[in-house]
């Protein structure tokens, strides 16, 4: 069993980022982020203060928006407008959750597909389904990259993603689909769980429940990623139960420090492709 060790891949992810940005800013490109935080949600403001500590590291510029809680949605799209009409911005990032006032996939068709760094445009995700080249949601972007450093091998296996939110189950799928796996999805309300994931070569599990995958439930061998971050009185947990079920796989990661700064270096590497691509 190898344990997949998702921050130092991200920190060799970041320093060769870094050195592209040199050579961008050689070039008269100048990489620059702009986030948007609504509201005083306590969760964002970690995120976000996480990635303005990485692009400072990195040498891309950063500005954050922040608005009120009570801002109305045709501001936000104005903001979002002025943003994208921005030639020195070359990123679009809106932290959610957002105000339940507020309509988030309205605010995310509105980031121009060109500065979508999240992925989560409609035009971005359709191009994820069609196979074509785009921005790809971050986590399953890093997942991808994650497995590829280790090399695993995903053409011609049976993955099996459980959790299908837009964030991160969907477009997991749609990348293992895209690399010739065959996937399974599973939600709340696929019947007989564990005997779909006792079958999966590759397990990528994001629901959001401590330890809920536990060792009956793994094929011996099985690669197994967990994007879960659960939060307790006792520690950060992931969906893995991993202590058990680390004996059953051949890879594994762990939480913290599997996916989570995978993240983080692949929104930079979306940042950087964005200010090439402009
Ligand atoms: P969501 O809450 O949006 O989605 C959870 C998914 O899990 C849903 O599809 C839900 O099914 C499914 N699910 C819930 N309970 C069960 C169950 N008992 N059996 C099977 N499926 C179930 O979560 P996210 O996708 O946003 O995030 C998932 C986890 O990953 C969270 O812990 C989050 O904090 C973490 N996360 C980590 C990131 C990282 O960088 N490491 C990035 C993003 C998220 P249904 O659709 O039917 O409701």
């Amino acid at each position: 069993m190898e344990i997949m060790d998702g921050k130092a891949l991200a920190k060799s992810i970041r320093e060769n980022l870094k050195l592209e940005v040199e050579e961008l800013k050689k070039q008269g490109k100048i990489p620059k982020l702009a986030v948007i935080l609504v509201g005083n949600d306590k969760a964002s403001q970690i995120y976000v203060r996480n990635k303005s500590k990485v692009c400072m590291e990195l040498g891309i510029e950063y500005e954050e928006i922040l608005l009120e809680e009570t801002i109305k949605m045709q501001e936000l799209l104005d903001i979002i407008d002025s943003l994208n009409n921005r030639e020195d911005i070359k990123g679009i990032l809106l932290q959610s959750p957002i105000p339940k006032h507020l309509d988030i996939n309205e605010a995310f068709r509105r980031i121009k597909p060109e500065k979508d760094i999240d992925g989560f445009n409609p035009v971005s995700v359709g191009k994820l389904c069609l196979n074509q080249d785009t921005f790809v949601s971050c986590t399953p972007f890093g997942i991808l990259k994650l497995l590829e450093a280790y090399g695993v091998e995903i053409d011609g296996k049976d993955a099996v993603v459980i959790g299908r939110s837009n964030i991160v189950g969907k477009p997991m799928a749609l990348s293992l689909l895209n690399k010739n796996a065959t996937v399974t999805v599973c939600h709340s309300h696929t019947k007989n769980l564990s005997e779909i994931t006792k079958k999966a070569d590759i397990l990528v599990v994001a629901i959001g429940k401590k330890h809920f995958v536990t060792a009956d439930m793994v094929k011996t061998g099985a690669v197994v990623i967990d994007v879960g971050i659960n939060r307790t009185d006792e520690g950060l947990f992931g969906d893995v139960d991993f202590e058990n079920v680390k004996e059953k796989a051949s890879y594994i990661t762990p939480v913290p420090g599997g996916v989570g700064p995978m993240t983080i270096a692949m929104l930079m590497t979306n940042l950087v492709k964005a200010t090439k691509n402009s």
